[in-house]
């Protein structure tokens, strides 16, 4: 009984459209713009700064840094890799730090940038392990195997890659990629 399509006025809906549009835009940005603060935040602590240090440089509180780097799934237990010293050679691959474009050091054990790329082939596809500089493949897990970075146990990872009496988990994988990442970019 009612005209309703007469009440919808059609220059007010082609605005309330367009406005709905920027909307799911905006929260698409913010949501980007969140997840880029996170990271980042994530990765200076990876690189050495302490939780203070980024709380009072980005006047954000102690507590806030601690659950952003938290939410963004941690440093794994990591000590800073900067303070890393001495001769370093890649302990999957034995190559020296001179010989490989960049070289990752977790508490004892350190990967280089190509170990990385191979672990994370294999991860991609654990039907074929790499065997030509080294041998890097889907670990065989007991229930005392850990990560050799951030020590958790077999158990408590999605996936574990073995090296040469030493292995590393997906997310340490991730850590050492966005590391690689960090590093490559120019400052
Ligand atoms: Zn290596
Ligand atoms: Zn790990």
């Amino acid at each position: 009984m009612y005209p309703r399509r007469m009440t919808l006025d059609e220059s007010l809906l082609r605005s309330a459209r367009e406005a709905g549009a920027r909307w799911v835009d905006g929260q698409h940005r913010a949501e980007l713009a969140k997840a880029d603060y996170h990271h980042t935040i994530r990765r200076l602590h990876v690189m050495g700064a302490s939780l203070r240090e980024i709380a009072e440089a980005l006047n954000i509180s102690h507590q806030r840094v601690h659950q952003i780097i938290e939410a963004t799934g941690g440093t794994e237990g990591w000590q800073p890799h900067k303070r890393a010293t001495g001769t370093l050679a890649c302990t999957f691959c034995d190559q020296p730090k001179d010989a490989v474009a960049n070289l990752i050091a977790g508490p004892g054990v350190c990967i280089c940038d190509r170990c990385v790329t191979s672990a994370q082939r294999i991860l991609a596809d654990p039907r074929s392990p790499e065997t030509d500089r080294t041998r890097l493949e889907p670990a065989i897990t007991t229930s005392k195997t850990r990560c050799s970075f951030c020590r958790k146990r077999a158990r408590d990872v999605t996936s574990l890659i073995a090296g040469p009496g030493v292995h590393i988990c997906d997310r340490c994988l991730q850590l050492c990629e966005e590391i690689i990442i960090e590093e490559a970019r120019p400052r």
